[in-house]
């Protein structure tokens, strides 16, 4: 008996300690723990059992304990562990108050009947087991397997009651020692494999993690790659080709990533290396190995892989918004017909050169075509994108390395000379290019004689900012226009003089306009027929103090220049607006008032927004307001002009083509744009009554007829001309012969007169 006994303590002593390292391994599961500890308990069972036998009383009672005691305490382990495998907490306060019940019913019936008390506790332990293995039935084949055991361990205490005395000890003992490693195995079996099944799944997610991951991941172990995920192999194209180089080889390296870039990055993965930077960033253009240009951003830190310290690298593919930003930036510097740099690039250069502390010397040549816009009327706008294009192919041939072309609006290119001798330099220039434009310019279908204007401004010399600069050399330019031929002109200290009178006169616009030195005239315009007043025409007055009345035609271009016609504009309608509402409350008869308008006012978005609102704020109907647009300017911005007078008309306001017959467009013009009234320029009334003048001003009037449009002929100073014009079919006249451009008190006169 000592014998089985003695095997029964060591194997329980031993699956005991065994469950309880599993446990320390895989601290979830706790009922492999209880499992373990109460195997160590039961160890005390057949010790107890000894003492028990003794003849000694101390020792009887102290085995009888223990033979309370310890099934007590492990039947208290069970209900823990069922606790725990179904998801329900038992307190410890009820596992007490269960264990001293337990202790209480089994000393008392062992008192009473040893097999009884037995036969009470096989019963007990029976049940949990069987609520146990009922759980465990829907797990792994170890827990199943661990449930029948359970199940069986709680039978093998019935051997006991049918055998009592020694002989049923010793078969009791000798079973559960078998099913106790039994059951210990299958338990480490189940622990086993569920935590293979955790280390599993733990991997699973890592390359579902990786795997769909769209950034490229990399890991490398002192300049081995350990590991890339797909993205990584799709970024670099070597999903693409036949053999891709291993990663990160010296050949792979030599095709993806350019030389040059190679060493800052070998010194930022050191530092991260030696752990001084905790992460590493850089970006680049890089070479895909099936030839696609990248542009790629990289972060890469120390992770820990199988163990060792590795590199981890994360590669973002950027090149679709690198690309788009590239794309923003070169339109936002280059033309788009030529590819060369345009006006904000070359402002850039000469601020450069400006702030250059070497002070280099430079000069800016301005080239403006001649007569550019007959080509684009004569041959439409294709030759004359054609005629650009040509034009700036040649003239790169001509300046080889010697300067830099940019292109500065529709006909107007920049040339930037940087040289030591830049006078010599740019006398030969410019020289070249007149040799160059006695050739024609041979186009797919034409071949063109081309006359440009240039004006050359040196630095140092003749101006002190890059803008001055530019004026400098376009008011040279300016001055080549009236020159025959291609010509060249130089700023001077004259034309530097020139341009200090210009800056006060600019001064002087701004202070005028701040002090409210703008007077409106308005100058009538009478029936064809008949003669009666049908509207007026407001025109600006600057009533300069100590100067006197200046004309619009000198201070209108300048304040076109510096872009205060913006507001001077808003201004004058503004006026023009008011006077009509005084007009209608001293009770007199309204006529329409037009107001001139600047090409750049016109070309804003906002405008015809602001004329609704200034109308509104007098309470004025849109019909008593003409705008008057020139021709020449919406010539030069059909498409926006046309936007931008739809508007206007669809909001009841009327717009007139001013100056018609100086501008370079056709009679087609008028069809395109949504008009009302188109004025004759003076240029065309004046030879009246000229037949052939008469002519010109017939067909233009049959024209609008057909148009439906109104016709005014300006500039009329003589009866002959009012007759003329009238039997042309001219609806309205407006010029000296009626009235001059009035003040105020005498147009209210006229105003009156009519009333
Ligand atoms: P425009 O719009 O063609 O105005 C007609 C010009 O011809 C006015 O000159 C007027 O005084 C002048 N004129 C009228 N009848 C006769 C005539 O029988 N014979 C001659 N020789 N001339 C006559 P003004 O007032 O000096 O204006 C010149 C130009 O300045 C205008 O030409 C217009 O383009 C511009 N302008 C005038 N006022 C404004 C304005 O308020 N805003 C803008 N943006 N431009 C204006
Ligand atoms: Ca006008
Ligand atoms: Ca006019």
């Amino acid at each position: 008996m000592p014998y089985v006994f003695s095997v029964y303590i060591a194997v329980t002593l031993a699956t005991g300690v065994a469950l309880l390292l599993v446990w320390r391994h895989d601290r979830k599961q706790s009922f492999t723990a209880l499992l373990g500890l109460s195997h160590l308990i039961w160890t005390a069972y057949p010790l107890s059992y000894l003492a028990a036998r003794s003849p000694q009383p101390v020792w009887q009672v102290m085995g009888l304990m223990g033979l309370s005691v310890v099934p007590s305490l492990c039947l208290i382990l069970m209900v823990k562990g069922i606790g725990l495998l179904s998801g329900r907490h038992v307190s410890r306060r009820h596992l007490q108050i269960l264990f001293v019940a337990l202790l209480l019913a089994h000393g008392a019936i062992m008192g009473h009947d040893m097999g009884l008390a037995q036969a009470g506790s096989a019963t007990i332990n029976i049940t949990i087991s069987f609520i146990v293995a009922n759980w465990l039935r829907k797990q792994g084949p170890g827990e199943r397997f661990t449930g029948v055991l359970l199940v069986l361990a709680g039978l093998n205490q019935f051997n006991f009651v049918f055998q009592p005395g020694d002989q049923g000890a010793m078969t009791q003992t000798a079973v559960a020692t078998v099913l106790r490693l039994m059951l210990a195995m299958s338990l480490m079996y189940a622990a086993l494999t569920r935590s293979a099944e955790a280390g599993r799944r733990v991997r699973d997610r890592f390359f579902q993690l990786t795997d769909r991951s769209p950034q490229g991941v990399a890991v490398v172990i002192a300049d081995h790659v350990v590991y890339v995920n797909p993205a990584f192999r799709s970024i670099y194209g070597m999903d693409r080709v036949d053999q891709a180089p291993r990663v990160f080889s010296p050949e792979w390296l030599n095709l993806t990533t350019p030389s040059t870039a190679r060493k800052p990055i070998q010194q930022l993965l050191a530092q991260v290396n030696n752990g001084s930077l905790p992460l590493a960033e850089w970006e680049g253009e890089r070479t895909s190995l099936d030839n696609r240009q990248l542009y790629l951003r990289y972060k890469a830190w120390n992770v820990e892989w199988d163990g060792e310290p590795a590199l981890q690298v994360v590669v973002s593919d950027d090149t679709a918004q690198h690309e788009a930003a590239r794309a923003l930036m070169w339109h936002a510097t280059h033309d788009e017909l030529t590819g060369l740099h345009n006006r904000s690039a070359l402002l850039q250069r000469l601020r450069d050169l400006f702030d250059d502390p070497q002070q280099p010397a430079f000069a800016l040549i301005l080239l403006d075509v001649d007569r550019f816009k007959l080509f684009n009327d004569a041959h439409g706008p294709a030759v004359g994108d054609e005629v650009l294009k040509a034009l700036s192919t040649q003239l790169l041939q001509t300046l080889g390395e010697r300067a830099d072309l940019m292109r500065l609006g529709e006909d107007e290119f920049a040339l930037l000379l940087v040289a030591p001798d830049t006078e010599a330099a740019a006398r030969q220039l410019t020289e070249d290019i007149q040799a160059l434009l006695t050739q024609p310019l041979t186009l797919s279908a034409h071949r063109f004689f081309l006359d440009v204007s240039m004006g050359v401004a040196l630095h140092p010399g003749a101006a002190n900012s890059p803008y001055a600069l530019l004026q400098a050399a376009n008011a040279a330019m300016l001055d080549a226009k009236r020159l025959p031929g291609t010509s060249v002109q130089w700023a001077t200290e004259t034309a530097r003089n020139g341009l200090a009178a210009f800056f006060d006169a600019e001064q002087a616009l701004r202070a005028g306009f701040e002090k409210d030195e703008f007077v409106l005239v308005y100058q009538p315009k009478v029936a064809a027929q008949g003669h009666r007043l049908v509207g007026f025409e407001a025109l600006v007055r600057w009533d300069r103090p100590g100067v006197g009345r200046i004309s619009p035609l000198d201070f209108i271009p300048a304040a076109e220049r510096n872009g205060l016609i913006v507001p001077l504009g808003a201004l004058i309608l503004t006026q023009a607006c008011r006077q009509m509402a005084q007009w209608r409350e001293q009770g007199l008869p309204l006529v329409p008032v037009a107001v001139n308008v600047s090409p750049l006012q016109l070309l804003d978005v906002q405008f015809p927004a602001a004329v609704m609102k200034t109308l509104q704020q007098f309470q004025l109907p849109p019909q008593w307001l003409t705008l008057e647009i020139t021709e020449t300017a919406a010539v030069a911005h059909m498409d926006q002009a046309r936007e931008q007078i739809s508007q206007l008309r669809q909001q009841g306001v009327d717009v007139a083509l001013d100056d018609f017959g100086t501008g370079f467009s056709s009679l087609n013009m008028l069809r395109s744009l949504p008009l009302h009234t188109v004025k004759i320029d003076r240029s065309l009334i004046d030879p009246m009554p000229e037949s052939h003048a008469v002519a010109v001003v017939k067909a233009i009037c049959d024209l609008a007829a057909v148009l439906d449009l109104d016709v005014v002929a300006e500039g009329v100073e003589t009866a002959a001309h009012a007759e003329a014009a009238r039997a042309a079919g001219c609806h309205a006249l407006q010029g000296y012969h009626f009235a001059r451009p009035l003040d105020v008190p005498d147009a209210t006169q006229w105003l009156q007169a009519h009333a």
